[in-house]
């Protein structure tokens, strides 16, 4: 992972940049993997992170990071530039948070099981399948190069918790939903 560094910052809600399209990148320069490794290195150092998307520290291009085995074994981050949803099956509903809206947790609904082509970090094309949790990471991840909140999606606002840690009230966070995201995705 090269030499640590400080992680990036990431941006929270309701910055102006998470509701901006994110631009497909037509390859994967030397540039962008040096960019990748700041992303896997900026999750890596964070404990409640299982993804994380460019423009979530500021940068508006196709690049997401995602555990692969989403917290619960030995870290394994992939990085995908251009990920893009090829199927999708299900639909399950569990609780869900963000980097980007910290402290705010809520239920989701989301496919229990996706397909997802991208290009590596090599530049190689590939595809990745999950279910469940690694479904919704990746599905979650690919809505942030959207400009899409997991908040635009919660349904039931009864259900979401706050922990200490949120600077937000729930009406704030309320209100943060759909506000400046784009038209259609
Ligand atoms: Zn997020």
């Amino acid at each position: 992972m090269g030499l640590p560094e400080k992680p990036l910052k990431i941006l929270s809600a309701p910055n102006p940049l998470l509701r901006k399209k994110s631009k497909a990148l037509r390859e994967v320069t030397a540039e962008t993997r040096k960019l990748i490794e700041k992303l896997l290195w900026t999750l890596h150092e964070d404990p409640l992170g299982i993804g994380l998307a460019a423009p979530q520290v500021g940068i508006l291009e196709q690049i997401i990071i995602i555990d692969r085995n989403v917290g619960q074994e030995e870290e394994d981050l992939v990085a995908l530039v251009n990920p893009r949803v090829v199927a999708r099956r299900g639909k399950e509903s569990r609780q869900e948070g963000c980097l980007s809206v910290p402290g705010f947790y809520a239920p989701v609904q989301r496919s229990s099981w996706v397909r997802v082509k991208a290009l590596s970090k090599e530049g190689k094309p590939i595809e990745l399948a999950g279910e469940g949790m690694l479904a919704r990471v990746l599905l979650h991840e690919i809505d942030h190069l959207h400009g899409i909140l997991f908040i635009d999606r919660v349904e039931d606002w009864q259900a979401c918790e706050l922990n200490e840690s949120c600077p937000y009230t729930h009406q704030r966070v309320k209100e943060l939903a759909h506000s400046g995201a784009p038209k259609s995705s």
